[in-house]
């Protein structure tokens, strides 16, 4: 199979990552009053360089942004972490507006091969995303460390949160371990955003997906939850 064949059956709607940023930011700025001078936008991607360019493309809209990155783009930021993201946002006509970008991402090489990414200066392809990688082969080899080690925070947390996320009768590949990623960090952000955001005078929109790396280093976005809740009334977005 080739890339773009098994790209759209594994993530039927992807587009180029740039086009998903543009499309929802011109919505929210046309449609739902958020610019970049009254919303502060939080981006949330693993910290591989491959990945920087969706925060690019993100500032490029609506100027510096807030970070929630960590490996696997796992949603640890906390509740301490929103409180700053609270305190940080702008406040212009009596609303604060935040604008929250979140996508886990993989490797897809160009015969469709999940994971494989050819970075610059390597012979062959590497992991993407290696933090997912190594936690699956660890899960393949039957053995999961689960102790806590400061020494490896992310990657402890990362097990610890998906060991809830899956379903262990049967073993994930890396297409679903990423998928099983998405939906927990997506649940994570919600959870943060209902337990800190008031939707009586704050506004947010949240903007989710799986990041992809295909051949060439061009980056695609398969298009999750994208919403944004403004006056307490949720408005779906198609990017
Ligand atoms: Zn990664």
């Amino acid at each position: 199979m080739s890339f773009d064949e098994v790209l759209s059956e594994q993530f039927p709607g992807a587009m180029l990552e740039a086009d998903f940023v543009d499309r929802c930011s011109r919505v929210l700025r046309g449609a739902h009053g958020f610019r970049p001078d009254n919303a502060l936008a939080c981006v949330g991607v693993c910290r591989d360089e491959l990945c920087r360019p969706l925060s690019v493309a993100v500032q490029a809209h609506w100027q510096e942004t807030f970070s929630l990155h960590s490996l696997a783009a796992m949603v640890i930021v906390g509740k301490t972490g929103f409180a700053a993201v609270r305190s940080h946002a702008p406040q212009v006509d009596g609303r604060e507006r935040y604008v929250f970008f979140f996508a886990p991402h993989m490797g897809l090489g160009p015969g469709g091969e999940p994971g494989d990414v050819q970075r610059i200066g390597h012979a062959g392809p590497t992991a993407a995303c290696g933090a997912l990688a190594a936690f699956l082969a660890e899960l393949h080899r039957g053995r999961i460390d689960v102790r806590f080690d400061r020494h490896d925070i992310e990657q402890s947390l990362l097990k610890q949160r998906l060991l809830e996320e899956l379903d262990l009768r049967r073993l994930p590949n890396l297409l679903a371990l990423t998928r099983a990623a998405y939906a927990a960090g997506l649940a994570d952000i919600e959870g943060l955003i209902e337990d800190t955001l008031d939707p009586a005078r704050q506004d947010y929109a949240v903007l989710t997906g799986i990041q992809i790396h295909g051949p060439e280093h061009v980056n695609h976005l398969w298009p999750g939850a994208c919403y944004a809740v403004v006056g307490g009334q949720r408005f779906d977005i198609t990017p």
